[in-house]
């Protein structure tokens, strides 16, 4: 078991040195990933044609609890970090609840959102490796942009597959990226197989994140030195991100301050993973008695409904097999504003931190997640990513509890990112067309059926 005496993992710029790998501190290991040809589990030599060697390592390992940051990161770390830690006393007046409310913003760098952490991680090993570039897919466009922006940093070539009703909806997000420097294609395209064998099956297609995964993976596995990456879901993304936990959890202990509820949205599950793993650890430990909780759409339940059994990352079938809380990889959510909680699994480090009972989970409609987010807006003045506001919705919900019990419990919630490109999905809340959609049980048991029988 490893203690975090956080202090000594500072820098002095207040800075992590050493990410947590929360599995080291996991009694129950989550399942490991499997190689859909042989559903043996996969090893170092199976992973090495499509991701970096020292991600790889990473992603498959459970002892170590500290992984040391690398001085290149912490220098770019440096221009954003450490996010701000904000105590939401608006919101608690506005409220009229004795809880205290803290949020850690992520949106403060120019890609909007937290995947950054993830993504300038990502570009330094590939580039550590000697590799010329990275491929990755895009849905709703962060992590493309994340990536793009860390890219250059390291004089990378970034290759991103954006989904195409994303690419078509969301041109300045296509713009940024290609300001960057990155090559952006729309998926299904005509450049790998995979995508031309998806248009001749289904032609006129508007894409799927799934799909654009398969063609990023075959594109990376195609090209001479280059990897493919990911910014959610994968163990390796979610131990960059927990330079989002250990930050908070500094200071948290510096003002004194225990936390009881942490709440965070979980679309892939790296933000909130990212967030609560140090606190989960102290959990693990007994040191803590803190509530969990990842708030996911209603739209797109995977841990709320969703089956935890082993399924395939993506519709082309061509990833590991991961065993996570799922709604099978066919199922396709309907069309939500919040496109990065439209994934069909979960980490799988989260799936099993929920299946032992140390995390909860809830779902909830998006008008009611615009409600909170405006609400927000209008006494926080950040102006939130439609993502980061269903963490937003249950921490009202939950400082509303408190009023009427009285409790003034601390409550900590994870603010991914900002919503300026989002502001087709506020109008369509603020001229009221904007509807919800629960998926029926006839609806998830199509997406059940495709389950793979491991
Ligand atoms: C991608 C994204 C998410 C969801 O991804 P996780 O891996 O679950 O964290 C949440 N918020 C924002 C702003 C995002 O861009």
């Amino acid at each position: 078991m490893s203690e975090i005496p956080y202090k000594i993992y500072l820098s002095e710029d207040e800075l992590p040195l050493n990410w947590y790998n929360v599995r080291a501190d996991m009694k129950n290991k989550p399942a490991p990933l499997l190689n859909p040809a042989t559903l043996k589990p996969m090893t170092f030599e199976d992973l090495r044609p499509v991701f970096c060697d020292e991600l790889i390592k990473q992603e498959l390992n459970e002892t170590d609890a500290f992984i040391p940051i690398p001085k290149e990161i912490r220098e770019f770390y440096k221009m954003y970090r450490p996010s701000p830690l904000i105590r939401a006393y608006c919101l608690e007046k506005k409220l009229g609840t004795p809880a205290h409310i803290y949020y850690k913003f992520e949106g403060n760098n120019t890609s909007g959102s937290h995947k950054l952490n993830s993504a300038i991680a990502q570009a330094y090993y590939a580039k550590a490796q000697g590799l010329k570039g990275v491929t990755t897919e895009t849905g709703a466009g962060q992590w493309g942009t994340a990536l793009s922006m860390a890219c250059p940093y390291f004089d990378l070539d970034c290759q991103v597959y954006m989904v195409k009703c994303s690419y078509e909806q969301k041109p300045f997000r296509r713009e940024v990226m290609r300001t960057y420097g990155a090559k952006v294609t729309p998926s299904p395209s005509d450049t790998t197989e995979v995508g031309r064998k998806i248009n001749a099956e289904f032609p006129g297609t508007s894409g799927s994140l799934g799909c654009a995964i398969s063609e990023a993976v075959e594109a990376a596995t195609k090209q001479d030195g280059y990897r493919y990456v990911l910014g959610s879901v994968l163990s390796q993304v979610l131990i960059h991100q927990t330079v989002i936990g250990l930050e908070t959890m500094a200071a948290l202990d510096k003002y004194n301050v225990t936390p009881d509820v942490i709440i965070g949205c979980a679309g892939g599950g790296s933000n909130l993973g990212g967030l609560i793993s140090p606190f989960m650890g102290r959990k693990l430990r007994g040191e803590l008695d803190c509530q969990f909780i990842a708030v996911e759409p209603a739209s797109c339940p995977s841990l709320t409904r969703g089956k935890y059994v082993y399924d395939f990352c993506d519709t082309g079938h061509v990833c590991p097999l991961a065993k996570m809380y799922t709604l099978g990889s066919e199922f396709i959510p309907s069309a939500s504003h919040a496109g990065g909680l439209r994934y069909h699994g979960m980490s799988s480090i989260l799936s099993q931190l929920y299946d032992d009972g140390l995390m909860e989970a809830r779902s909830v409609e998006q008008t009611s997640v615009f409600k909170a987010a405006q609400e927000f807006a209008r006494v926080e003045g950040i102006l939130p990513a439609p993502e980061s506001s269903h963490a937003i919705k249950v921490a009202i919900d939950e400082a509303l509890k408190c009023k009427e019990t009285g409790e003034a419990k601390n409550i900590v919630f994870g603010l991914t990112g900002t919503g300026y490109f989002d502001m087709y999905a506020y109008k369509a809340y603020n001229d009221g067309t904007m509807s919800d959609y629960i998926p029926t049980d006839e609806d998830l048991k199509r997406g059940f059926d495709a389950l793979p029988k491991v």
